[in-house]
């Protein structure tokens, strides 16, 4: 049989003064970090994007620190897969979708090279508009053009080619922070 009134807080909630209260108030321990991540990530199989379930902030998903303040959920993402940013460092998306928070598609950048693409965009919009097929030669049909959050085309072909290049270029890393971690483990058992 089903339930239809099912809403009614549950009995040891109407104890603490009914269902009023708002979400999180008793919640008086606060999970980890990574758990509360974890619950705020769905997967597109389509586009391979983690997509932001959270809170969102001018387009970028947003969660508490431990320490309660406001970061930014991909910044996060990267920190969890492969350490800290070095300072100064921009995380640039390579998907081009800013609620993304797959380290596969973060790429860390300098604040001068991402002045300088958002720049050149500038200049080659007005070029790009008139052109048939991207730099590399693929063609702007309409499976292989995206729309990314500016409302700018790009090419699907040399955006998954960008975000493989980077795959590779991180397997190295990650191996290498894997194998400091566990060295850092046995260190200080
Ligand atoms: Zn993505
Ligand atoms: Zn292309």
């Amino acid at each position: 049989m089903s339930k239809i009134g099912h809403n009614k807080p549950p009995s040891d909630a109407s104890d603490v003064g009914g269902g009023k209260l708002g979400r999180g108030k008793w919640l008086r321990v606060r999970k980890p970090l990574s758990q509360r991540f974890a619950e705020k990530v769905s997967v597109n199989p389509i586009t391979g994007c983690h997509d932001w379930t959270g809170c969102i902030s001018s387009g970028y998903g947003q969660i508490s620190s431990e320490d309660s303040k406001p970061v930014l959920a991909h910044r996060v993402a990267y920190e969890m897969a492969y350490g800290p940013i070095p300072e100064g460092l921009h995380i640039d998306h390579l998907c081009r979708n800013r609620r993304c928070v797959n380290p596969e598609h973060l790429e860390a950048v300098t604040v001068l090279e991402n002045t300088l693409r958002g720049a050149l965009g500038i200049v080659t919009r007005a070029k790009a508009s008139l052109q048939t097929h991207c730099k590399r030669g693929h063609p702007f049909s309409p499976e292989n053009t995206g729309i990314d959050h500016r409302g700018h085309r790009f090419c699907r072909a040399c955006q998954s080619d960008a975000i493989r290049r980077h795959q590779k270029q991180n397997h190295a890393h990650r191996m290498e922070m894997q194998r400091t971690r566990r060295a850092e483990q046995r260190a200080a058992r």
